[in-house]
Order: structure tokens, then sequence, then C-alpha cells
């Protein structure tokens, strides 16, 4: 997602509250450099309370990790943005918002590059869009940064009457944050194309984008030029990083990102791409359409549609569902704002690591929330079954969703009102209500479902009716997603 131009924030309450408590814990925070320079001190003292608890410290090395770690739930986002391309803040403390709201893993998905290399940004006046003040990395940007990690760490430089400040690369800055089985920084790169069909004597010009966020690659990959079609570009995006992986060894994988952003993937198109497992059913930045339209099917439509023909005609692997922020806006808080903390990703694995994660998320073993927290899942043995972790005074609703094999397949297409301007993507279809149909729905907080045999899949949606803190758009209540359970014949 590009950045949208920001709003003015009408909820200054909540955004001087969480200013507060931001400064107050960057004053108390405990800065790693600062510490690591005491113990060299105190080292070169070499105390005998120090030498007993450095000795402590090597029993504890010795030991190391237990060899089987029990299984555990680690809450990650995948889709951010940094001014290492449009995003407002520095990176260090994009990550270090996440750490203190209790996530363990976040990836930095900067439009077409890795966060590599020397990269030097240059520090413009503030500019007011649409009535508020955008820093652009200076002003008070700047100034919190600096509060935060100090003017040891800010590198800034003055070039030919121009200010700059460094962008720290990933692999500087991520050993500031990074605690083993606490928080993790994986790289990754937003592949971010757009696809153009020309003009014809019957036609429009066609056009719309396609991004697909590449978590734990190695190398950098680059976007899909000159495709007149979205299924083009993701096919041929997914093939390079296949090449990339069995090259390197290296445990990554693409998601597609907001397919109803600018309309530019349809499900049509999303349901034929070979080799991909994963497209965002929640997307918190609040131009991407999860709900769809009239005339457009939301996220979750798109889902139902892709899994039944991808498992009853194209006899294609399913596809998870992912719930990210796509966040660019870290200075103020409202509806209409690309802020983080809106979608996310719950991992069950024993490691935090960049690999077990990507293996876990491979095995369906996660699912997404926009805020409902679920203690179990139970995907397998032809039964799909959650327990929630509710809170107080709030109901929550589980539904099942699947199609069955003899669903009705057929599809009408959605056009557009009459008299209204011509569209430049592609239309969407309807299907009968069997493809994603609820198969039973439960209130409670525990509630399964066995297979009865002639479901193609099914998957579960828990609603509750918490109204979200800081929606993305206005009404919506938080929810959880589990991965499909597919049925045995596929
Ligand atoms: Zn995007
Ligand atoms: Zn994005």
């Amino acid at each position: 997602m590009r950045a949208i131009a920001p709003k003015r924030n009408h909820r200054p309450c909540k955004w001087l509250t969480r200013h507060a408590i931001f400064t107050e814990q960057a004053d108390i925070a405990i800065d790693l450099r600062q510490r690591a320079v005491e113990i060299a001190r105190m080292r070169s003292l070499r105390l005998p309370l120090l030498v007993s608890l450095l000795g402590l410290t090597l029993v504890r090395a010795a030991e190391g990790p237990p060899a089987s770690a029990p299984l555990r739930w680690f809450k990650g986002n995948l889709h951010t943005h940094s001014l290492w391309s449009d995003g407002n803040d520095y990176p260090e403390m994009i990550a270090d918002w996440y750490k203190r709201e209790g996530y363990h893993f976040l990836a930095l998905s900067d439009h077409n590059l890795m966060q590599e290399g020397q990269k030097w940004y240059e520090l413009k006046q503030p500019v007011v869009v649409k009535g508020e003040l955008n820093f652009y990395g200076g002003g008070e940007v700047l100034q919190k940064y600096l509060r935060r990690f100090g003017p040891d760490w800010v590198e800034q430089r003055e070039t030919a009457g121009k200010k700059e400040v460094r962008l720290k690369p990933l692999a500087e800055y991520r050993s500031l944050l990074e605690e083993p089985g606490k928080f993790l920084m994986i790289p990754s790169e937003e592949i971010t194309a757009t696809w153009k069909r020309e003009k014809t004597d019957t036609t429009p010009e066609l056009t719309g984008p396609v991004h697909i966020n590449l978590t734990n690659p190695r190398e950098f990959v680059a976007p899909v030029k000159d495709a007149d079609n979205a299924l083009t570009i993701m096919q041929r995006t997914i093939d390079a990083v296949l090449a990339q992986r069995a090259k390197t060894g290296q445990p990554m994988f693409t998601h597609i990102n907001h397919p109803n952003f600018v309309w530019g993937i349809t499900a049509e198109e999303l349901m034929q791409v070979h080799h991909e497992q994963f497209f965002e059913v929640y997307n918190g930045h609040d131009a991407v359409n999860n709900g769809g339209d009239a005339t457009r099917l939301s996220t979750e439509q798109i889902w139902d549609v892709i899994l039944t023909r991808r498992l009853a005609e194209l006899k294609l692997e399913p596809m998870f569902g992912l719930g990210v922020d796509d966040s660019h806006a870290y200075h103020n808080f409202a509806i209409g704002k690309s802020n983080p903390g809106r979608g996310w990703v719950m991992v069950r694995a024993r490691q935090l690591t960049a690999e077990s994660i990507v293996r876990a998320m491979e095995a369906g073993d996660f699912y997404a929330s926009s805020g409902v927290t679920l203690a179990d899942v139970q995907r397998g043995d032809g039964r799909l079954a959650v327990e929630i972790q509710p809170e107080a005074g709030v109901t929550y609703t589980v539904q099942f969703i699947g199609t069955r094999r003899d669903y009705d397949p057929t599809s009408q297409l959605l056009l557009p009102p009459e008299n209204t301007p011509a569209r430049k993507t592609l239309p969407h279809r309807r299907y009968s209500k069997e493809v994603g149909a609820v198969l039973a729905e439960t209130k409670g907080t525990k509630a399964s479902y066995t297979l009865k045999g002639d479901e193609l899949y099914v998957r579960a949606r828990i609603v509750s009716t918490k109204a979200k803190p800081n929606a993305s758009v206005a009404g919506e209540v938080e929810c959880a997603w589990t991965q499909p359970l597919v049925g045995a014949k596929w």
C-alpha cells in the first residue's frame, strides 16, 4: 500500500495517552549499549562479585535451550512500512513499538527494497497535508527518535545544505531489539508491481496493483514489469522466490497482499496461482476494501471462492489467510490512518526463529486475528475445534464456514451500476450461496465441527461483540479466522 495522505486526528485524548506512555517507557528503558559499556568497565575492575555473576552466566549458557521446547503461540505482524519506503517513522522506532505492545516477531516490508546498504534520508521542511503537519522524518519525529535511542546512535549529517539522517539497515539495528524467545525481526520486502492492459478500440485502458510480501528472503526480488494481468505478476514473482529458496536453502514464503486494494486482483486470478499458500484476509490499512462493496467481493468471500475452486476444480493446495497491519502511520492514531496494531497472526511454534515461524505457517499452524485471542485451535483428524480466551463482558459467535462437494458452481459477472465511469480493473463474479456457506454456528467460548464427509473444506470465523479500538473502518468488531480444514478426498 502506498501511504494515504493523513487527515486531522479527531481523537486527541487517545493519542495523548499513548504518547505519554511511550515517552515514559522510553525514559526508563534499558539501553543495551550502555549496559555493554558498564559490563566492560566492571570487567576491567575485576570485581569478585562480577566474576561470580559471570560464572553463573557461563553455567546457564552451557545448559543452552531445551532439546524440545514446548509449543507456544507467538504474535507477529508480517506487513509494515518504515521511512525506508513510505512509512513515517524510523525502523527501530517501529520495531520498538511492536515489542512494547507484546508482539514476538515483526517483518518490516518496505516497497521494492530490503533494508540493506547505505541510505541517507533527506530531511525536508514539514508539509501540511489535509490539515496535519507531516514531518517526513524530521521535527518531532526526529526528536522522538533522538530521545529513544540517543544522539550517539542517531546519525545525522549536513552536505551541500541538505540535512540528512542515516536509515539503519536491519543488520545494524536488530540486535538492539531482539531477545531470544521474546522478540525477533524477520527480513522482508513488499514486492510492488502494477499490471497494465493498453486501451483498444473496444476496451479502455485497464490497470491495477499487485503487491506480494516476501517473508525471510536472503536476496532482493525485483517486481515483474510489463505484465498485462495480475496472474502473470503473481506467478513469475512466486517462481523467482522458489528459485531463491532452492538456491539458498533458506525457508521463506510469499503472501499475496490486499487483493482488493484498488481492486487489483480478482478471485479468478488468485485461485490460479501455483505454489502459493497465503493471502491477506485482513489488512489493517483503511484503503484496502476488506469488506468489498456492492459489486465486489469481500476478502472473506474471495477466500471461499478460491478455496472451493482450487480444491474442487483446479486441484491446487488450499490458501491460508493472514491478518496484517500494513502500517505506515505511527504518530497519530485514528480511523483513516494506516496505524499499527490492527491485524496480526498468532503462530504456534517451539522456537522463535524465522525458520520455525515459516515452517509453522506453511503447516497452517496459525490463525489471523483483528483482536480475538484463541487459547487453542485443533485442525486435523476430520475435526476443527477452537477455544477462545475470553474477555470479560464480551460474547463470541463461532461460525464454521465451508463448501460441500455438490455445490452449485454457477456465477455471474458483477457489473458496475449503469451511468458510472468505466472501471480500470476487472469485474468480480458472484457465486452461489453454497460457496462459503455457514455450515454451523455456535455461541460461547468453545466450539468444534466434525466433517460429515461431503465438505471440500471448513474454516472457523470467530466474531466478538467487542468494537475494535482504532478500527481501520467504522463499525468493525474484533474477529479471528482459523485456517481451513480440508476434506479427505480433494
Ligand atoms: Zn501494498
Ligand atoms: Zn504494504
